[in-house]
């Protein structure tokens, strides 16, 4: 039976990407499993989101509330709706903000995604009006909290697209109505988790008039970022709690190589700041129970399901049926920050080895361009597939032998707990979460107690090589100690319900802390 916590919180979780409704990256992920896990410790959760065209047309139902939502928009006012949903497998509500002009124009038979569209020129372009449609999407969240079926204790605000609310709650909504009105505001709590920081929601100082919030707060300690306003910046400030996906990146971005412009403002709020590594959600990624794999497995059983894993992946990209040939993996946006460039370097020495690649990606048209190149060079041994393909990521994650990732940051990954958890093998580069999650093998045998992948430090691609022929070494060589590193890897605990104790900590600290201030403010008559 799943832990209940004495105490109930209640939980808003706000994310732009849901998983079953709208995707981009592992947020969406998290967005799903987080108050799944928070909601079986027996806390009250609920979700905000967008109303997107992939939700509109999506697997889960949706149904329109009583709720209309107004926002003040610049000098205009731009109206909403609110619906309602139930997540899949639980009795967690998501509450979708809907605005048609603003979230249902993603489409990616036309190139358009959530945030951005192929221009004419092929490449990737934000839309020009992500603020305005991400200034409504916070107040509007805001003004649905009436309609929610709890007022929350915790705000639990995600990434850059979710920034203002924090901003929007204490210098509008805590501010306005009478004692009581702001009270109540006054007692949520808000959480900011930082998904990636590269992604800050940057736009030109004028769209402070979009936002109605007071050109004072236009300033260097709060919303101004070098003449422009910063969306993530604003919440980096404004809310109680700043936590970030892993503890090893939690640290990193307080330094300038890591701290894209923003270490100074999280160094100054370093002692609100954390980390908390994501869990895998065991629902959707378990061997044993997958239901898009060849054969399902487990600790026991890997010997025998995960070769009929690798031949149907092989098949699958039209590689030799070879089993004694090393499967390298590759699930990944193709794009600078996840080290496609060091791939790409790297891959032709790879084929000097016993070994096939996998690629499964999208993102970068050069990097998508030299990918399918090498496919054509090498076509029994590389295997490329550009789009998206939530099918494929399971089959490479059971049918590989090793899972690549040398990215250049990583604030959590989610890539190297699943192939863990599917007896793959991951060689990563020491950084963020992956430094946190992979333990190395170094050859040594203390090591083979508690390794679980092989890690390197420079963000090269001789470096990715020479780690990679450590693994391909012990692979060949030593069946033994691999059997083990996997069996290692198998064995972690990397579950959501891990996680979401870390979060429960977090939620119930700040809760005390708010219901001082709310006292501290009645006590002096406001
Ligand atoms: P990020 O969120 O930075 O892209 P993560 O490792 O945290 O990286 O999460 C990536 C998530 O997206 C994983 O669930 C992964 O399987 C999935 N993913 C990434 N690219 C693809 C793709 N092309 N097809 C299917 N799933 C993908």
């Amino acid at each position: 039976m799943a832990f209940q916590s004495a105490r109930r919180l209640k939980v808003v979780l706000v994310s732009p990407e849901v998983l079953g409704f709208a995707k981009t990256g592992g947020l969406a992920d998290v967005s799903v499993a987080l108050p799944r896990a928070l909601a079986s410790r027996g806390h009250q959760c609920t979700i905000v989101t967008p109303l997107s065209r992939s939700a509109r047309h999506g697997p889960v139902p949706l149904q329109a509330t009583e709720k209309e939502l107004g926002v003040p928009i610049g000098n205009k006012e731009v109206t909403g709706r609110l619906y309602r949903a139930v997540l899949p497998d639980t009795e967690v509500p998501v509450y979708l903000i809907e605005q048609r002009d603003y979230f249902e124009r993603d489409d990616p038979r036309c190139g358009r995604g959530l945030y951005d569209y192929v221009a004419g020129d092929g490449k990737r372009r934000p839309y020009s009006d992500n603020s305005e449609r991400y200034i409504f999407f916070c107040r509007a969240v805001l003004e649905a909290l009436e309609a929610l079926p709890f007022w929350p204790d915790i705000l639990h605000c995600n990434d850059w697209q979710t920034g203002l609310i924090p901003v929007y709650l204490r210098e509008v909504y805590c501010q306005r109505g009478d004692d009581e009105q702001r009270n109540r505001y006054a007692n949520i709590a808000t959480v900011l988790t930082i998904h990636n920081l590269a992604y800050q929601g940057l736009f030109w100082h004028w769209d402070m008039l979009l936002t109605g919030l007071d050109w004072r707060l236009f300033n260097y300690r709060e919303l101004e970022f070098y003449g422009q306003l910063n969306f993530l910046k604003g919440g980096i400030v404004f809310a109680d709690r700043v936590t970030t996906v892993s503890p090893r990146y939690a640290a990193e971005i307080q330094t300038p190589y890591f701290g894209c412009g923003l270490h100074g403002v999280l160094w100054e709020r370093r002692a609100s700041l954390s980390g908390i590594v994501n869990g895998l959600d065991e629902s959707v990624w378990d061997p044993a129970r997958d239901g898009y794999l060849a054969a399902n497995y487990d600790a026991e059983t890997v010997g025998v399901g995960k070769p009929i894993c690798k031949a149907d992946l092989q098949r699958r990209f039209n590689l030799a049926p070879n089993a004694s040939t090393c499967v390298l993996g590759v699930v990944s946006r193709l794009v600078d920050q996840k080290g496609a460039d060091l791939l790409c370097e790297a891959a032709e020495a790879m084929m000097q080895q016993d070994v096939q690649l996998v690629v499964l990606g999208e993102g970068n048209p050069v990097y998508e361009r030299m990918f399918i190149d090498l496919s054509r060079r090498f076509p029994d041994r590389i295997g490329v597939r550009i789009g998206f393909d939530e099918a494929l990521a399971h089959q490479i994650e059971a049918g590989a032998d090793i899972f690549l990732m040398p990215s250049l940051y990583e604030p959590s990954g989610l890539n190297q707990l699943y192939s863990m958890r599917y007896g793959t093998v991951p060689v990563v580069r020491a950084t963020g979460g992956l430094a946190d999650t992979v333990i190395g093998y170094d050859g040594k045998a203390s090591d083979v107690e508690s390794a679980t992948g092989f890690v390197f430090q420079a963000p090269s691609a001789e470096a990715l090589l020479d780690a990679l022929c450590r693994a391909l070494c012990v692979f060949r060589n030593e069946p033994e100690i691999w059997r083990r590193l996997m069996m290692n890897g198998m064995k972690q605990d990397w579950s959501w319900s891990r996680s979401a104790a870390e979060y429960e900590r977090i939620f119930f600290e700040l809760q005390k802390e708010r219901v001082l201030v709310v006292d501290g403010r009645r006590n002096q008559g406001r």
